[in-house]
């Protein structure tokens, strides 16, 4: 059987695409490339994508109804005003904001590095989704090969990631975003993390230790070759609301993969702010490596050919915030 086809075809909302693994056998995805229109073959044997083609009207509907459950529906044309419907984005110790590193202290505890544990170790499966703000590959990691984060201003507690994902706009600058002397480069990645003495991240967010957001900048470049295999799949979820289950071993990427772990260690500084998305829930860790890495124009595109709740998400970027005096340090 094919858990994933039945869960999704269960729950229709997000129903675009299912990644069929290695297990499925060939009738299978014969018998399933009949029911659904399009079949895209990945390069590795056994591998499939199937997208069901629903009436548009449908899921953007019931997409629409499912946002408004969850607290989703917000806009970044009016980001201004998210504090009259969610009362924490006009507080105090909001995020993004603008970074003057000279200003800040140098820690000074024994270990200023942060320490990564299993950063190497592969999850068991990926959620790869579209939400209508911005894609989220979302980690499901087996027992014994949870990666941990700890040292540094985290000191002995240690962090679980959860989810990646990603703020850009349409242009070369301006996607990150926090700010460095004012300057925002041109897509700011954020590694979504819990405390490891909660659950999960939902029972975290209760707790003024309980999250941590790593966030590193990308500057786009003249490039040859794509160096993130992540952005490979980033096609197969244009469609907002879209989603998709990642189980074959070639694209179940490591946090390393993502974040290269021993260079984020070389120039970070960390403050506590918000979620720079509603409710702006504050006491959140952040932590953010000051020196952007390379990426191709082409790469760009892919992102901002996805789609969100107003057309090809552009300008997924929170306006900067006020400090409000706020400390904060560095590791170098
Ligand atoms: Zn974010």
């Amino acid at each position: 059987m094919i858990p994933d086809l039945f869960h999704y075809l269960e729950n229709p909302i997000f129903a675009n695409e299912i990644l069929l693994t290695n297990s499925t056998q060939n009738s299978t995805i014969n018998n399933v490339a009949r029911e659904f229109k399009t079949v895209v073959k990945l390069p590795e044997p056994n591998t499939v994508i199937v997208t069901i083609q629903l009436s548009n009207n449908s899921t953007s509907d019931r997409f629409a109804r499912q946002n408004q459950e969850d607290g989703n529906e917000f806009s970044y044309t009016n980001a201004d005003r998210w504090r009259e419907r969610f009362p924490d984005c006009g507080g105090l110790s909001q995020s993004p904001i603008d970074l003057r590193p000279l200003d800040c202290t140098r820690l000074n505890s024994g270990v200023t590095n942060l320490i990564f544990t299993n950063a190497y170790a592969p999850p068991q499966s990926i959620e790869l989704i579209n939400d209508g703000h911005t894609v989220r590959y979302v980690f499901h990691w087996a027992a014994g090969q949870v990666p941990r984060i700890a040292g540094g201003p985290l000191g002995t507690d240690e962090y679980i990631p959860h989810e990646v994902h990603f703020h850009w706009t349409n242009g070369h600058f301006g996607g990150t975003e926090h700010a460095i002397y004012g300057f925002r480069f041109t897509m700011e990645m954020h590694v979504v993390c819990y405390n490891a003495r909660y659950d999960n991240l939902a029972q975290a967010m209760n707790f003024p230790d309980g999250v941590l957001v790593l966030a590193q900048m990308f500057q786009k470049k003249f490039l040859f070759g794509e160096r993130y295999h992540f952005l490979q799949l980033l096609p197969h979820v244009r469609r907002r609301g879209s989603r998709i289950s990642i189980n074959y071993l070639e694209h179940l990427f490591t946090l390393d993969q993502f974040l290269n772990v021993n260079r984020f260690n070389r120039n970070f500084v960390t403050y506590m702010g918000s979620l720079t998305t509603p409710p702006c829930r504050e006491r959140i860790r952040w932590i953010i490596n000051l020196i952007p890495i390379k990426i191709s124009r082409k790469a760009m595109l892919l992102f901002q050919r996805i789609e969100g709740n107003e057309g090809f998400i552009e300008n997924n970027v929170r306006p900067l915030q006020p400090t409000n005096g706020r400390d904060c340090f560095v590791n170098f």
